[in-house]
């Protein structure tokens, strides 16, 4: 089992292992389909969902390397730094991560969270961070930092999708019609494709406004795009981390009804559009609909207090 896999790799912390929760909802009911949710978000309180799956492969790797060291990107909000500081901490990885932007005054929750887990930031603006993939810059890293092992921004890798792929273990003994997934990077969402057997339909909702490059970042990858799938790119709230009144409330409503937390800058716009696409019967009648919770939600941690009530 995946699980076991898990834990082998981070064997100080105890993961859970994630189940599937039915949703009950009039709409469903009356709209006649059926609605269910991969909880990855179950697994660790701290270190949750899809990211943790990305870094599988990094982390092995850094376990057996002589030189136990990890240099990663993200902006200062990244729930893949905090995962990548995390999951290093317990596996006594040495961990240095490089944050898009200045630093400011007072580093964001994530930020604090990377630090006190042993993560050395180190900050660069916002012009030098576009240059991260350019062979100059990983050369003057090698020099700085010595021999490391590299972690692409957000884990977009093929070795990041090939972490993801364990996902599809916990689902595929079920028949599903579609399985539904919010994508950043399309690292998750190209290990899911690339893994999936059955003949469901596997639907990306992208979260970030620059619309039409999944298609572009599925190539780099080198994903299987022969199977069933589909993007979608009408439920990003105006772009990465962007929120409305609307999504809000809906995330709130969401909580009250289930008991499920989202977050708002991933699975809380995912089941928005799954919401809203069955209000509009995109699903026929009978459609069995697994959304997978990529947890994410220390992301929420940026809102200011009272805006959710959980
Ligand atoms: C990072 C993240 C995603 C996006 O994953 P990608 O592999 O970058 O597409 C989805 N959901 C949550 C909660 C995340 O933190």
């Amino acid at each position: 089992m995946p699980q076991s896999i898990m834990q082998d790799i981070i064997p100080k912390i105890a993961l859970n292992t994630p189940f599937i929760s039915i949703l009950k909802d009039r709409l469903y009911q009356h709209k006649e389909v059926e609605v269910a949710m991969l909880r990855l978000d179950e697994i660790h309180p701290v270190i949750s969902g899809n990211k943790l799956f990305k870094l599988y492969y990094f982390l092995k790797e850094a376990k057996d390397a002589t030189h136990k060291k990890i240099i990663t990107f993200g902006g200062a909000y990244s729930n893949h730094l905090a995962a990548t500081a995390f999951a290093c901490n317990k596996c006594d990885i040495q961990s240095i991560g490089f944050v898009r932007g200045e630093r400011s005054k007072v580093l964001s929750h994530t930020l604090s969270f990377c630090i006190e887990n042993g993560m050395q930031l180190e900050f660069l603006s916002r012009s030098s961070y576009q240059n991260i993939n350019d062979s100059n810059f990983l050369q003057t890293l090698k020099k700085k930092y010595g021999e490391h092992i590299l972690i692409p921004e957000g884990g977009f890798s093929k070795k990041g999708a090939k972490g993801a792929e364990l996902i599809t273990q916990y689902f595929k003994d079920t028949y599903y019609s579609h399985i539904c997934l919010a994508t950043g990077t399309a690292t998750t969402f190209a290990g899911i494709i690339n893994s999936a057997e059955n003949e469901y339909e596997i639907i990306g909702f992208c979260i970030l406004k620059s619309n039409n490059d999944t298609e572009d970042r599925l190539n780099k990858l080198q994903a299987n795009t022969s199977g069933k799938y589909s993007i979608n790119n009408d439920y990003h709230f105006g772009g990465y981390a962007k929120k409305t009144n609307d999504l809000i409330a809906f995330i709130n409503a969401f909580y009250d009804q289930h008991k499920i937390p989202l977050d708002f800058v991933y699975t809380g716009k995912m089941m928005f559009g799954v919401n809203d696409l069955i209000q509009k019967n995109y699903f026929l009648t009978g459609s069995k609909i697994l959304c997978i919770h990529t947890g994410g939600l220390q992301g929420n941690n940026s809102l200011p207090k009272g805006i959710l009530n959980f």
